[in-house]
């Protein structure tokens, strides 16, 4: 019998997302669990009024790696 998920992740924060992500592109099952209403983890965003609020504290990204930006960047747009 074939396992049902090849990975449970626990928390779909920035790891625990991209993991989820990486994996699956590679063929993996995986059941990620989240406890908060929401997926990002502490760099999630609500839009309160038609502002982008940090519900947890403000975020800001550094990178000079070209790799890493234009990986971030597929993922997800950035203010
Ligand atoms: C106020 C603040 C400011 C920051 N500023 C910056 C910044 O400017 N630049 C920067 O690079 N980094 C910053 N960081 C750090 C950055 O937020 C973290 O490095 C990053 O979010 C960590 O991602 P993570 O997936 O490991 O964890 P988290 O984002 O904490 O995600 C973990 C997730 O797992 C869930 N979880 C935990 N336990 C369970 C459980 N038992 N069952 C189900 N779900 C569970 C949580 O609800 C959460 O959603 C900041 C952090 C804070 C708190």
């Amino acid at each position: 019998m074939s396992a049902l998920y090849d990975f449970v992740i626990v928390g779909a924060g920035l790891f625990g997302a991209v993991f989820a992500h990486e994996a699956t592109k590679r063929g993996k099952k995986c059941l990620v669990l989240e406890r908060r209403p929401h997926t990002g983890g502490n760099i999630y965003c609500e839009s309160r009024e038609g502002i982008s609020v940090h519900k947890y504290g403000a975020h800001i990204f550094h990178t000079s790696n070209k790799r890493v930006w234009d990986y971030v960047t597929s993922l997800v747009d950035f203010n």
